[in-house]
């Protein structure tokens, strides 16, 4: 199929009808009082869709908490059928599916250390074939957008037909804010590829930080996402896994109560209207940009072929400096954001570096 689309077959029953799907629980379960007190705070605030917690914790290191292992599941699953709320937990391999099933967890999730290995999902899927249980995957942790969807298509092969996205962001470019890149570019990419798949956005590891964790459900809500995931702790700084990015339950209804929940689409006449005034306006802007491009390649054609005849290099350091400060200090000026200028002039330059490329390359065949 085009773009590398492969079907994946599923349905949006992840969600049950709940839109914002709201998950969230502790990092990691550590006790039953620990996992039972979150587990009823969480469904009084009346939002949450589903509890979490993580039973084995894959870590970066070794001799730290790796999890309180099997004997945690009945903790969740007894919290589960205290509050209503369906428990889910993260599988690493089929032994904790094995174990996870016969306990009577209602969801599982694939973590993002694990997406990153096609080894380990196909046996998680193979040892799923004909259960019927719904399956998050959660992105790897590089940017490989494909292993991702691999990861779905594998459990989609395995007959598993409730299939939802959790977007926690990449290991990349750090230096930003984040303990993990988000790059909403790419949970938006796989839902153009897969318009009905459910993806929610996991502020907790986006952010690394519970500052962090409002503003990125925000922005999660307002690019649409179908929900969200968030640890919370009732005594976050004691955590004994990822202490700095939980919040307590108190904390968590607050930021439920204030997030503005979004439509993705409004039938108010006057909205619609402008809106298509607007959208028009923007289509003939496109048009004539691509005619402005289309003009200035022409001309890259031209100096290519003068470059050739008179054997100069098609690139120029001095000028392509040139090019970069003078458009960036315009930018600045008008008030618009100057690596955005600069990463769309990179982008002409890299076309205007391949036809002339191309020109010189010509030539010589020719010869
Ligand atoms: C988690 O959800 O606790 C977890 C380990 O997440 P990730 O796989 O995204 O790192
Ligand atoms: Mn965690």
């Amino acid at each position: 199929m085009k773009d590398g689309r492969k079907s994946i077959t599923f349905n949006k029953d992840i969600l049950k009808g709940k839109r914002p799907f709201i998950i969230s629980g502790p990092c990691s379960a550590e006790s039953p009082e620990q996992v039972m007190a979150v587990a009823k705070e969480l469904a009084e605030i009346g939002m949450v869709s589903a509890l979490r917690a993580g039973i084995w914790k894959p870590r970066t290191r070794p001799n730290s908490f790796e999890g309180v292992g099997e004997e945690g599941l009945k903790w969740l699953v007894d919290a589960g059928k205290e509050t209503g709320l369906p428990v889910m937990t993260e599988v690493a391999k089929p032994k904790h599916v094995e174990v996870a099933l016969k306990a009577g967890v209602d969801m599982l999730w694939i973590g993002a250390r694990t997406t990153v290995n096609p080894f380990s999902v196909q046996e998680i899927a193979d040892s799923l074939k004909g259960v019927n249980i719904p399956v998050w995957v959660k992105n790897p942790i590089h940017l490989d957008l494909q292993l991702w969807i691999g990861a779905l298509e594998r459990l989609s092969n395995a007959g598993i037909q409730e299939l939802g996205a959790i977007h926690r962001g990449f290991s990349i470019g750090n230096g930003t804010k984040y303990r993990n890149n988000p790059l909403w570019e790419i949970p938006i990419e796989l839902k153009r590829l897969y318009p009905e798949l459910p993806i929610i956005s996991d502020p907790s590891h986006i952010g690394g930080k519970r500052d962090l964790i409002f503003s990125l459900s925000q922005r999660a809500i307002d690019l649409n996402m179908d929900g969200l995931m968030i640890e919370v702790h009732p005594d976050p700084d004691s955590a004994l896994s990822d202490s700095k990015q939980q919040i307590t339950p108190a904390k968590l209804k607050i930021i439920l109560s204030e997030l503005i929940y979004k439509r993705d689409f409004s039938s108010d006449v006057d909205f619609l209207h402008l809106l298509t005034d607007l959208r028009t306006e923007i289509d003939e802007l496109d048009e004539e940009l691509i005619h402005l491009l289309k003009k200035r390649l022409d001309i890259v054609d031209k100096i290519g072929v003068f470059k050739q005849e008179n054997n100069v290099t098609v690139f120029q350091l001095d000028r392509w400096i040139d090019i970069l400060n003078s458009r960036g200090a315009l930018a600045k000026d008008l008030g618009i954001n100057e690596s955005f200028i600069v990463e769309v002039l990179k982008s002409i330059h890299k076309e205007s570096i391949r036809l002339q490329t191309g020109i010189q390359h010509k030539k010589k065949t020719l010869k």
